[in-house]
């Protein structure tokens, strides 16, 4: 059944459909992650990251937005992956909707068993923000990528990627940002995909500047604006593996190399060099198995070239999708001799309980994202990468679907601005509440040991506690809905995590709740990181009287 843009159209402006704003707002973020502008595939209800998907069916997704308008300020909505199943007396300050996603036994949690049972219309695959609705589009993952490569550039070019060259994979939802992020930083972005339209919207959306069809003159403007100190992204239409060997063959070897394919989905969001795109959409329905062959040597040959360019002098990092664990079940031994981003740049901003905090004004008018722009701008004047990012957020960063903003703030930080926002509403600043949210690649909200808590320094990596004591504290706090999810990121069998999302309606019982989840929710990650013997999250923990220690002493 093809997404029917009017029936679907998310809600704007003042006026409420559901019995109350946080009901309300629920079904705007639920809506507005299927928006065309905002959705990778809303004919499929796929909002981003290979399957991600924001309802189960359409008939799961008319059942949802009918209960959430039904639903009182005393009640909780209960999803289960994708499926509206209950509707349960809770109290005010409880979570209006409780969301699992994905959840699989340990033992049977692969993506075989996960696919027996999505055919059997039992399962859907959350991804991160895309079942727990706070998907904003790629300016959602833009910060948190160009947090990373400002970490790279400040780590190994002097503060600035200008006259370097920089190449990755994938103009997907979340890879989308890649280019931009580079851009940003004054790099050079050149980058593969194998799918003219995610190229074209790209550049529609202005999160890309180039398009070329051809590698060798991709690779050659690439140079070019590399010589002359010129930031430029350029998508060129090919598989990334094509890419790097002719990369290789040409012996360009490039500053930072990464890949943002969807190799955690091996059936649904990678496709291999041996296929084109049309070939690939017949032989996955035809022949998964032999689909899955070409998929795995097609990682494993891709991680091969991508060691290769890091031995001619590339630093190559992995960009989360899991390629790595990819080539090595397909037989590459040395697949993990380059870190994943997070232990090489990522973790540090962590243990200050530093993560993508993130809003959007549910009154639909970007005057209001500029009027959170300026009290965030004026909260944390101190906070210099911070001013950077909004000023060349509010230039570059063309809005999808609700007008919506991302800064990465710490421990203190979230609760400041949450309660600022509760103003704004309160006093009219803005037309209609905010909604406050996260990705779950937080600094607590996650256990993925190849990503977000790989290395860690005790060696908890697999240890799933946390995620689960975050959700379970989110609820206690009374955040607005709370999801626990499974295989985010890097697919069935590898990660479990969390999401929360808090609305900011202007009322004193907002006020208090944004207080509470607003400091318990990045406090998980100061205390896991703490935990786990980090300096920094130590520090934090006492400064901010989350140490268990200092309380009890
Ligand atoms: P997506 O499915 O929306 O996009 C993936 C893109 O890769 C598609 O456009 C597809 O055409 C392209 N592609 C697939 N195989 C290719 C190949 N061999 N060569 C060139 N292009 C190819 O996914 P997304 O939301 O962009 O996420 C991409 C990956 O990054 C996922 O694995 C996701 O889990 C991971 N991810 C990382 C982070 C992070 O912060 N590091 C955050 C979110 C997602």
């Amino acid at each position: 059944m093809p997404y029917d843009p009017t029936r679907y159209k998310t809600p704007t402006g003042n006026q409420l459909q559901c019995k109350g704003w946080i009901q309300e707002a629920a079904l705007r973020m639920l809506l507005n992650n299927l928006d065309p502008e905002v959705a990778e595939r809303p004919d499929d209800l796929i909002v981003y990251g290979g399957r991600g998907k924001a309802a189960r069916n359409f008939e799961a997704l008319d059942l949802i937005i009918k209960a959430l308008k039904d639903l009182e300020d005393d009640e909780s909505l209960l999803i289960q992956s994708g499926k509206p199943v209950g509707i349960l007396r809770t109290h005010p300050d409880a979570p209006r909707v409780l969301i699992s996603n994905s959840q699989l036994v340990p033992r049977w949690a692969t993506w075989e068993h996960f696919e027996e049972l999505e055919k059997k219309g039992l399962m859907m695959y959350g991804q991160m923000t895309a079942g727990s609705w706070i998907y904003i589009g790629s300016q959602g993952i833009v910060q948190g990528t160009y947090e990373t490569y400002a970490a790279a550039a400040d780590k190994d070019f002097r503060g600035t990627l200008k006259g370097t060259l920089n190449v990755t994979a994938g103009l997907g939802g979340m890879g989308g940002a890649q280019p931009l992020a580079i851009t940003m930083n004054e790099g050079v972005a050149l980058i593969a995909e194998v799918e003219e339209w995610r190229i074209d919207k790209r550049i529609e959306t202005r999160y890309l500047d180039k398009k070329l069809t051809d590698i060798d003159a991709a690779i050659d403007l690439a140079l070019e604006a590399k010589a002359a100190g010129q930031a430029l992204s350029i998508g060129v239409l090919c598989n990334a593996v094509d890419l790097l060997q002719k990369l290789i063959d040409r012996k360009v070897v490039p500053d930072t190399l990464t890949d943002q394919t969807s190799a955690h989905d091996p059936l649904i969001g990678y496709i291999p060099n041996t296929l084109t795109v049309q070939q690939a959409n017949v032989l996955r329905e035809k022949n998964p198995e032999e689909y899955l062959r070409q998929s795995y040597a097609g990682m494993r040959l891709h991680v091969e070239l991508l060691l290769k360019l890091q031995q001619m002098g590339a630093i190559t990092f992995d960009y989360g999708n899991n390629i790595r664990a990819r080539a090595q079940e397909a037989g590459l031994t040395n697949a993990f001799d380059f870190p994943g981003f997070v232990p090489a740049y990522i973790r540090p901003l962590f243990c200050e309980g530093k993560g993508p905090f993130r809003w959007a004004a549910l009154s639909g008018d970007p005057a209001d994202i500029a009027v959170t722009d300026e009290v965030i701008g004026a909260l944390f004047p101190e906070n210099r990468s911070l001013q950077r990012w909004l000023r060349l957020a509010k230039e570059r960063i063309a809005f999808q679907g609700l007008p919506a903003r991302i800064c990465w703030l710490g421990q203190g930080e979230r609760e400041k601005a949450g309660q600022a926002f509760n103003e704004l509403v309160r006093t009219g600043r803005v037309k209609a509440p905010i909604v406050i949210g996260r990705d779950h690649l937080d600094t607590g909200s996650v256990a993925s040991p190849n990503r977000e808590t790989e290395a860690m320094l005790d060696g908890s990596d697999a240890v799933a506690d946390w995620p689960l004591l975050n959700a379970l504290v989110n609820t206690a706090g009374g955040a607005s809905w709370v999801s626990l999810h499974h295989g985010g990121g890097v697919g069935m069998g590898y990660s479990i995590h969390a999401g929360m999302v808090i609305v900011a309606d202007g009322t004193p019982e907002a006020a208090a709740r944004l207080s509470r989840v607003l400091r318990n929710d990045p406090g998980m990650g100061v205390i896991r990181h703490a935990d786990a013997g980090y300096d920094i999250a130590r520090d934090q923990a006492r400064q901010h009287r989350l140490d268990i220690n200092d309380r009890l002493r």
